[in-house]
């Protein structure tokens, strides 16, 4: 490890060029107010506009600012995966680079961390910005992610937050591919403390976020730390047996009191199709983990590295990417 490198500041970043500018004019007179040594690892998640190039020449003005650029577009999670495991500092702190993460609240979280806290989560006390319909899909999943999973998550916050090493270095041992960043610092566990900003709307830019990735990101989410939609499947099948057995019982009954009456298509048909989609949906919700499991076993890496810049000095030798 590097000696004596207090901070790292992890960014992914995807199609970002409007806001690198703007985000390192911020960040950089904060770093420097702190009187540590810090380095900002700026993660390229394969943009395809001129974002790498803009880092580049932030990286030969300012050598803290490394780089690395991946192969193509992983995600954020992948790429936020990248830039912890090449960050070196004793405090890691991942941030957005759209601003929405204020800079000023750095030395906040490094006076917890301080104090001795492994995680200082920034949460926020109002989302500027962000839809209705994203605030009310946000809560419905948190409700049903604490439902189904034994660990609780943070309220409020995104992936800015401080992490000690040590919390750093428990994280590059889970090794899985599906990668809810905010489920595995939940995880892991260790003192964590709160501090609480605004959050801002986005500098400039889209959200990349669109219904559908917020979606998957969900079911990962759940599948990753639940097993509870496979099981329910048992309680789902028993309770369709019980009432089979006490519609069966009224056919008895009714035969042998009112004897043989033919008429029952309709209730045929509604029952069959009755069993056959809860059965389907079973199947479904089994073909998710199934995929899963197909998704672990191939090992693949997280991410490639195409490009890096700056790794090499702090470590002497340079990195096996
Ligand atoms: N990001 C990334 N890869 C992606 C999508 C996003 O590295 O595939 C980065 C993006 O550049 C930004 C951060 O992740 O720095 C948060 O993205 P965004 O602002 O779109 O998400 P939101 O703030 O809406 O949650
Ligand atoms: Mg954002």
């Amino acid at each position: 490890m590097h000696m004596g490198l207090t901070l790292s500041v992890v960014v992914p970043m995807h199609n970002e060029l409007p806001n690198v500018g703007a985000f390192f004019a911020r960040i950089v007179p904060v770093l420097e107010s702190l009187g540590e040594r810090w380095e900002i690892v700026c993660v390229d998640d394969g943009s395809s506009d001129d974002t790498f190039s803009a880092l580049l020449e932030m990286h030969r003005r300012e050598p803290r600012v490394k780089l690395l650029r991946l192969s193509r577009n992983f995600g954020k999670e992948a790429a936020l995966t990248a830039g912890l495991s090449h960050a070196r500092g004793d405090a890691v702190i991942p941030i957005d680079a759209d601003l929405q993460d204020p800079p000023e609240l750095i030395p906040a979280l490094l006076a917890k961390w301080r104090e001795g806290f492994d995680v200082v989560n920034a949460a926020r006390t109002s989302r500027q910005g962000e839809t209705w319909f994203k605030r009310a899909s946000a809560r419905a999943f948190y409700k049903l992610f604490e439902m189904m999973a034994p660990i609780r998550l943070a309220r409020d916050t995104g992936d800015f937050r401080l992490l000690s090493r040590r919390v750093v270095r428990s994280l590059e041992r889970l090794p899985e591919r599906s990668r809810m960043m905010k489920g595995l610092f939940a995880w892991v566990g260790f003192r964590q403390a709160y501090v609480m900003y605004d959050r801002p709307p986005r500098f400039a830019g889209q959200s990349q976020w669109s219904v559908g990735r917020l979606f998957k990101l969900a079911i990962d989410g759940i599948t990753s730390f639940s097993a509870w939609p496979l099981r329910i499947w048992s309680f789902v099948g028993a309770l369709i047996a019980l009432l089979a057995f006490a519609y069966a019982a009224f056919l008895i009954v009714r035969t042998l009191v009112f004897g043989v009456v033919v008429p029952g298509y309709a209730s045929m048909m509604v029952v069959l199709l009755f069993v056959a989609g809860v059965q389907l949906m079973g199947l479904g919700v089994l073909g998710e983990y199934l995929g899963r499991v197909f998704e672990e076993v191939k090992q693949r890496p997280l991410y490639l590295v195409m490009e890096s810049r700056g790794f090499e000095e702090a470590s002497g030798e340079p990195r096996p990417d």
